[in-house]
């Protein structure tokens, strides 16, 4: 809930910038305005993601790379950010990460793309240069928020420590939670590496194939 209250107030924020404002104090913020309204359905959320310019990262995206899957997926897996060839794509895991989570989900969990919910915690990607910051990652978390409760998923596979951390605001180091469960209000969290991470340490495998058994254990 903070993270919402924080994401509304940075919103907020950019919008009175965008205007113009250079100065803005926090005590302008309302806190009870109906401020963040997303629509409610994945295609008009889709489309308004595709034109949103609330962070800076909307200047250095070629196209927004959507979540794509399973509109009624019970299994939602979450990365981070685009990559390259995500960004020029403007699909949510293509190139060899996304090959290699294809192959994780069909070799191991014995389903399809197609059954299941892909998305990231950004929808942009930031220019290699530039680092996405948490401003940037708590001003996109509604929309990451807003496809949980359109999709209602039962378990949601977080890829890397970045999105471990929004999804459960915990901080731990993605080595130490791994394969563990997190109960939230009303999914279950589990963490393991970002295929990216398997692709620059292919010896961290096997941890994921652990964590991907637990994971078609429950489903
Ligand atoms: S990263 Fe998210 S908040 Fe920033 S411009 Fe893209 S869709 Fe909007």
């Amino acid at each position: 809930m903070k993270n919402l209250k924080n994401a509304l107030l940075l919103k907020q924020l950019y919008q009175l910038k965008q205007l113009g404002y250079k100065y803005t104090s926090v005590t302008a913020y309302k806190e009870d305005e109906p401020d963040l309204t997303l629509p409610n359905t994945l295609e008009s959320l889709k489309k308004q993601s595709l034109e949103c310019h609330l962070c800076t990262l909307s200047k250095s995206r070629q196209k927004v790379a959507f979540g794509e899957g399973n509109q009624h997926a019970k299994l939602m897996f979450v990365g981070d950010t685009p990559s390259a060839s995500d960004d020029s794509a403007g699909k949510v895991f293509t190139g060899r990460s996304g090959e290699l989570l294809t192959k994780m989900i069909e070799n191991v969990l014995k389903l399809s793309r197609n059954d299941v919910y892909i998305t990231n915690i950004l929808k942009c990607r930031a220019l290699d240069s530039q680092t996405p910051s948490p401003a940037h990652a708590h001003t996109c978390h509604p929309y990451l928020l807003k496809e949980i409760e359109l999709i209602k998923p039962t378990i949601i596979v977080a890829l890397g420590e970045l999105a471990y951390h929004y999804l459960t605001g915990d901080d731990s180091p993605i080595e130490k939670v791994r394969g563990t469960l997190h109960t939230q209000s009303s999914y279950t969290v589990i963490p393991t590496f970002h295929p990216n991470h398997l692709l620059r340490n292919p010896s961290a495998k096997k941890e994921v194939f652990e964590d991907l058994l637990k994971i078609k254990e429950l489903i």
